[in-house]
């Protein structure tokens, strides 16, 4: 405070405290919606490049009454600091496991794969692969239909012990999606060690892929970069054709974004 000079003390600061409050109030309402399992999850298409649904991501919804939805841009970060994303991480996967049992004796859906994000907090838990596990198998899920998105900030810890998780869920079936690839400090050398099946493509090169040489030429490097590693290669917040027919042309598999639809509660998914 000393640091902050004269008069400008945060304690007395009441635009600050207010802020205290709101984030206190978040954290005590999200801990009471997870004990009372009021978080939904909805679901958005991944298509191929015939344009049909391959699989869905699970993204979690909090409706919080009376004001609709809470965007977990503000409450994830709050989860995750305050350590409620294990809980939160396990009922969305709850959800999404029991999706994918009720698909499997529907052929019309019995194909698609779900994704479901995980934050680099639950993924270092020291139980995460042994739950993970046990869910799957208590919701009576086919693991190989499951894919878990993870971003590059889980490479700034313990990367042996990282490898040693991927490759335990690896070996029950599961599949391995690294998130907002390129907008994170990975190197290449981590790639080439991790045991990873997809890249994603961040929304924030798809956005730019028309209109700056730059955007265009990451996203069609991770393309060149996914294919030779062997990994396929998703490409997020397509929002136009023009940007599907570009990406399409310099080799990208999979699509997701506004242009095929947005997240949804499951029954008003599209039908193919
Ligand atoms: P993300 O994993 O990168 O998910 C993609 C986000 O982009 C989603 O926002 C999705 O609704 C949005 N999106 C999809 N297509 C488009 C598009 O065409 N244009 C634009 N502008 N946006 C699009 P959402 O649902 O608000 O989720 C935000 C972030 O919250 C996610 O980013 C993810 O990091 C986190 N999140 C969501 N659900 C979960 C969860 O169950 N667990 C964890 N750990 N994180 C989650
Ligand atoms: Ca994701
Ligand atoms: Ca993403
Ligand atoms: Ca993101």
């Amino acid at each position: 405070a000393k640091a902050a000079g004269r008069n400008t003390y945060c304690f007395f600061d009441p635009s600050m405290q207010e802020g205290a409050l709101v984030r206190m109030r978040l954290e005590s309402d999200l801990r009471q919606a997870l004990a009372r399992q009021l978080l939904l999850v909805y679901y958005q298409p991944v298509v191929d490049r015939k344009g049909r649904m391959s699989g869905v991501e699970a993204l979690v919804r909090w409706p919080r009454p009376p004001g609709g939805m809470v965007s977990p841009a503000e409450f994830i970060p709050v989860a995750e600091r305050t350590g409620l994303i294990v809980t939160l991480g396990r009922q969305v996967l709850c959800m999404a496991c029991r999706q994918l049992a009720v698909w499997a004796g529907d052929p019309r859906r019995a194909h698609l794969t779900i994704s479901v994000n995980v934050s680099a907090r639950e993924f270092r838990h020291p139980q995460f692969v042994s739950q993970m596990l046990s869910v799957v198998e208590q919701e009576g899920a086919n693991p190989r239909l499951l894919k878990l998105e993870i971003t590059e900030s889980l490479l700034l810890h313990d990367v042996q012990d990282t490898i040693a998780k991927m490759a335990a869920l690896r070996s029950h079936g599961l599949a391995l999606s690294l998130d907002d690839f390129g907008t994170g400090y990975s190197s290449l050398s981590y790639l080439k060690k991790l045991p990873f099946d997809q890249l994603k493509i961040d929304q924030s090169f798809v956005r730019g892929v028309l209109v700056d040489p730059h955007d265009a030429a990451v996203a069609c490097t991770i393309i060149q970069l996914a294919r030779s590693f062997g990994l396929t290669v998703v490409a997020e917040g397509v929002e136009t054709e023009g940007q599907r027919e570009y990406l399409m042309a310099n080799g990208c598999e999979l699509f997701q974004g506004y242009l095929f639809g947005r997240p949804v509660p499951v029954d008003q998914l599209p039908e193919s």
